[in-house]
């Protein structure tokens, strides 16, 4: 049964596990010591290069003259590093050092996860070495496979440009969330391909704003007519209208079977909103407009959108800030607190400070 879990390991806390899995490797025959470097050989592992195709062959050609003597190959990987004069270190049967970058992830993922993972995602940087190396070790290790499925995502970038700190276009998902409800955040990343690479910028960030409140009235409207409307036969146009709704359903499951194809798979919500917008009205039956509702909801949870139950949208709070901001200018204090008290009902508090007007959902 799928358990929904998050966790976020901290690879100190599993040096232990580390030493233990390249102490297997060793007794394999497919890593070795050398003066305290501990180094993973290339070509003890079945298939190397299977994940990002590239064959041993070519890496070989195509690697920098490799200045170290130690290797057996050039391409072999450090499984744990000797350490260096004032560096942190553990204690481990090859003396005093740290683990290798690669062997992490696949001791983490094997005590919390299992032999097996089903999906290993991860930017599409990572894919060489960082990923091919972590196959390597964990499958000559447990000699079974170690993830059936990887999603590399594209890379994000900023106003077309990297995002970097020299270029002052650096910032975390926590400052977007001062300037955007995350909802929308999640609402762009799923905007586009997940293999593809995808641009941030406000411009964009309104534009699916806008477009996620579409749906939100969407979604309000059928609500509304829920509330009205009556329990009847369908007519036999009635009855084509499910299908319809069907039809939509079906895209999206058709795109979202093709590689999660988020992208594509949104319109499917937009094409019901837009149906029933322009199609039901309060002689609409409720079986109809309940059907819709309910594809409505659950291809929406799908994609984690559309989540806030009749909670005010973040525009109206805006439109309603400027008009009591507008009615104290104009020293109408009474309308001012009419719509502060209107916020606070919907649970939306003000607070005035000298940059203006915050608010905030308690
Ligand atoms: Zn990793």
């Amino acid at each position: 049964m799928y358990e929904e879990k998050t966790m976020h390991p901290k690879a100190t806390d599993f040096i232990q596990s580390m030493i233990e899995f390249i102490e297997g490797l060793i007794d394999k025959g497919a890593a070795y010591n050398v003066d305290g470097n501990v180094y993973f050989n290339v070509n003890r592992a079945k298939d190397y290069g299977k994940l990002s195709k590239k064959s041993i062959d070519d890496l070989k050609s195509g690697a920098r003259v490799d200045i170290n003597q130690e290797k057996k190959n050039p391409m072999d990987f450090a499984l744990w590093k000797k350490a260096k004069e004032g560096e942190p270190y553990w204690n481990s049967p090859w003396g005093k050092g740290r683990p290798g970058w690669h062997i992490e992830c696949s001791v983490m993922a094997k005590t919390l996860l299992g032999e097996t993972i089903d999906i290993h995602a991860g930017g599409e940087d990572l894919q060489f070495p960082h990923h091919e190396n972590e196959i390597a070790q964990s499958e000559t290790l447990t000699e079974k496979p170690f993830a059936n499925y990887w999603l590399h995502n594209g890379m994000l970038t900023i106003d077309n440009q990297k995002m970097s700190k020299s270029l002052g276009n650096f910032f975390t998902v926590k400052d977007i969330g001062k300037e955007f409800d995350l909802e929308v955040l999640r609402f762009f990343l799923l905007s586009a391909h997940y293999r593809s690479p995808i641009n941030f910028s406000r411009d964009v960030m309104e534009q699916l704003r806008n477009g996620l409140e579409r749906l939100y009235n969407g979604k309000s409207n059928l609500e509304y007519l829920l509330d009205k409307a009556l329990d009847r036969e369908l007519t036999e146009v009635e009855k084509d209208i499910l299908k319809k709704i069907d039809e939509y359903k079906y895209d999206f499951v058709e795109n979202m079977e093709d590689d999660i194809n988020t992208a594509d798979a949104i319109s499917s919500l937009f094409e019901i909103v837009k149906y029933s917008n322009s199609n039901f009205n309060e002689k609409t039956p409720k079986f109809v407009i309940q059907y819709t509702y309910d594809n409505l909801i659950e291809l929406s949870k799908i994609l984690g959108i559309l989540y806030k139950k009749d909670e005010i949208l973040e525009e109206e709070i805006l439109k309603l800030i400027g008009k009591r901001t507008k009615a104290r200018k104009e020293k109408n204090y009474q309308l001012a607190d009419e719509i502060r008290d209107e916020l606070k009902e919907k649970g939306i508090i003000l607070e005035d400070t000298q940059e203006g007007v915050k608010w905030k959902r308690v």
